[in-house]
């Protein structure tokens, strides 16, 4: 990787402070940020500075965009803001009211959305697997799910100019559309080591990475410390956020990043287009005049804004003539398998993404169910461990035991691919928020096809784990990942947006987070929506 030509196109890693200053925090270039009047009208106001957001206020402000980015949460200032301590770090998601239902309900909070500058690309774990030729076409070739409007191919520059921008360290790819990483893969602590030695021992292909981490110096971005914290955010700036691998060149090319400024409505002219957003900062109201807005707030908050945008000409939602806003949202079965080993493993010593495989992404024929999962090391930490054991009914001296026993389990997590379902769907609930708001509801069932999968995952990881000599394991269910509730579409009836993230119904209205998504694959979402916010400012750029 020629780290000039990153530098070129995207300087972050090299504006942070350098790390021998003992401050991780660009304190200049934030207060030399440009700042916008609310009353100016902008080449576009960004609602949402996470993994979508985050990109496309970088590549909008290289390209010249006056561009202001507003977020709900706080700049963050990892120094001061986090702490290297599981229970100290719950600041950092979104922990509004939701309501949740369904048969099977999806908990809401740390597991799947942050709050603040970064989004929750602050504290994911950082795997960055690109998804595969297939997820873009399941309708077609394995009879589920919905076919994009783009494919693979619309993606692949921008997989490999963000995999050199994070970076992502890995070894070659062979799965889907195989590739190699900028960066070496990490050594790998006793629990990767015990994920490899199960699935060599089973003959099942397993690859270190991919990991959005530095393995060597990156600009002033020092290597990892390997202590574990990845989900608390990474104090030292080795983990990629877009905190910090794109906010910084957002900034030194003129981006306002408008921290703490939570926005309530879009509103719509009489022209029956955008003309900017209301917001709320300070407890005051405010309005943000735009030649365009464009929607970053993820899979919950981005339809629930949609919803809560309802207007004369949008009687039930912005966007929402067909109903289609808040609908087929996914989440991936994520069940975890713990096994115990004899020896000490202690699998916290180790960025939890570490070791992976995607040799059961793709259909099986020979299988009853369609599509399928991925494997990865995940290693909770005590507080996470504990509920692991709770939810298995172990309570009181029996829980104890099992948390003296810690230091000799590791965990294996899978990501299944939940098909995207039109009832599965976030609608607005008689409850209000802080802001008189009403709160989004969030319904989930899941079909038989997700639970066959569920099913077949954990067989694999305790396969895996018994292999290489684990004496007992427990599995928890779980979820991770939002994927969908706006998706793009061929046409009006079958999506919110077009093949380029423009809303049908609002000519100059744009989503651009992971709610676009008509299915998700088994892959962990960021990098692609990250490519999709790249794609994005491609598109865009003839605008100015
Ligand atoms: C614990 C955890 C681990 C994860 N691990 C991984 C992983 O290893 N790999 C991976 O690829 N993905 C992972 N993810 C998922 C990944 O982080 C998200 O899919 C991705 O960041 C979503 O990007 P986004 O741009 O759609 O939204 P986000 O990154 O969530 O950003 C949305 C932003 O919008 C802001 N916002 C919302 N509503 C409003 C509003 N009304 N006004 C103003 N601002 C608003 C929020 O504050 C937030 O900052 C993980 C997520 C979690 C929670
Ligand atoms: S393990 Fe590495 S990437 Fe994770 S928080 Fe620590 S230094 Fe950062």
């Amino acid at each position: 990787m020629s780290t000039d030509s990153v530098r070129r196109r995207n300087e972050s890693a090299w504006l942070l402070p350098n790390p021998r200053t003992q401050v991780r925090t660009p304190w200049k270039l934030r207060e030399q940020m440009r700042r916008f009047d609310d009353r100016e009208e902008l080449d576009a106001v960004i609602v949402g500075v996470g993994a979508g957001g985050g990109v496309l206020s970088q590549r909008l402000a290289r390209r010249g965009w006056r561009v202001a980015a507003l977020d709900a949460g706080p700049f963050w200032d990892p120094d001061e803001d986090w702490v290297s301590d599981e229970a100290g770090s719950h600041a950092l998601y979104w922990t509004e009211p939701r309501l949740i239902g369904g048969r099977d309900p999806v908990p809401l909070g740390s597991n799947n959305s942050g709050r603040g500058v970064g989004g929750s690309t602050v504290h994911y774990a950082g795997y960055t697997p690109r998804f595969h030729p297939s997820d873009f076409a399941t309708a077609t070739r394995d009879g589920v799910g919905a076919d994009w409007p783009i494919g693979y191919e619309a993606l692949r520059p921008h997989y490999a100019d963000l995999e050199e921008e994070l970076p992502v360290a890995g070894q070659a790819w062979p799965w889907g559309d195989p590739h190699g990483y900028p960066h070496s893969p990490h050594p790998v602590s006793g629990g990767g080591e015990i994920f490899l030695a199960g699935c060599r021992r089973l003959g099942i292909p397993a690859r270190v990475g991919p990991v959005a981490i530095t393995n060597g110096v990156m600009g002033n971005r020092p290597h990892c410390i390997y202590r574990g914290f990845c989900l608390q955010g990474c104090k030292v700036n080795a983990k990629a956020s877009t905190l910090v691998t794109h906010i910084p060149d957002a900034l030194a090319r003129g981006a306002e990043i408008r921290d703490s400024s939570m926005v309530t409505r879009v509103e719509i002219g009489a022209d029956g287009r955008a003309s900017g957003v209301v917001y709320r900062r300070g407890g005051v109201e405010r309005r943000q005049r735009a030649r365009m807005v464009i929607l970053c707030c993820y899979s919950i908050e981005t339809p629930r804004l949609l919803l809560n945008s309802a207007c004369g000409r949008f009687p039930d939602g912005l966007c929402n003539d067909f109903d289609l806003v808040g609908r087929y949202l996914m989440v991936q079965g994520a069940p975890q398998t713990a096994g115990r080993f004899a020896e000490e493993v202690r699998m916290y010593k180790a960025p939890p993404p570490e070791v992976s495989t995607e040799a059961f992404y793709e259909t099986d024929p020979a299988k009853d169910y369609r599509r399928g999962f991925s494997v990865q090391t995940v290693s909770p930490l005590p507080i996470t461990w504990s509920e692991h054991v709770a939810a298995q009914g172990h309570w009181g001296e029996v829980l104890r035991e099992y948390m003296r026993d810690y230091v000799h389990w590791v965990t294996l997590g899978a990501l299944c691919e939940f098909l995207p379902l039109p009832d599965n769907r976030v609608t607005l609930a008689g409850e209000s928020d802080q802001h008189g708001l009403p709160v989004a509801h969030f319904s989930y069932s899941q079909c038989d096809n997700d639970r066959k999968l569920l099913a077949a995952a954990t067989d694999v990881m305790t396969h895996i784990l018994e292999a290489a000599g684990a004496e007992e394991t427990v599995t928890i269910q779980r979820y991770a990942h939002l994927m969908g509730g706006a998706r793009m579409g061929a046409d009006e009836r079958s999506g919110v947006v077009d093949a380029n993230l423009r809303s049908f119904a609002v000519d100059n209205l744009f989503i651009c987070d992971g709610s676009v998504a008509p299915t998700q694959g088994s892959a962990n979402p960021a990098l692609t929506i990250m490519a999709l916010a790249a794609r994005l400012a491609d598109h865009l750029a003839p605008r100015r």
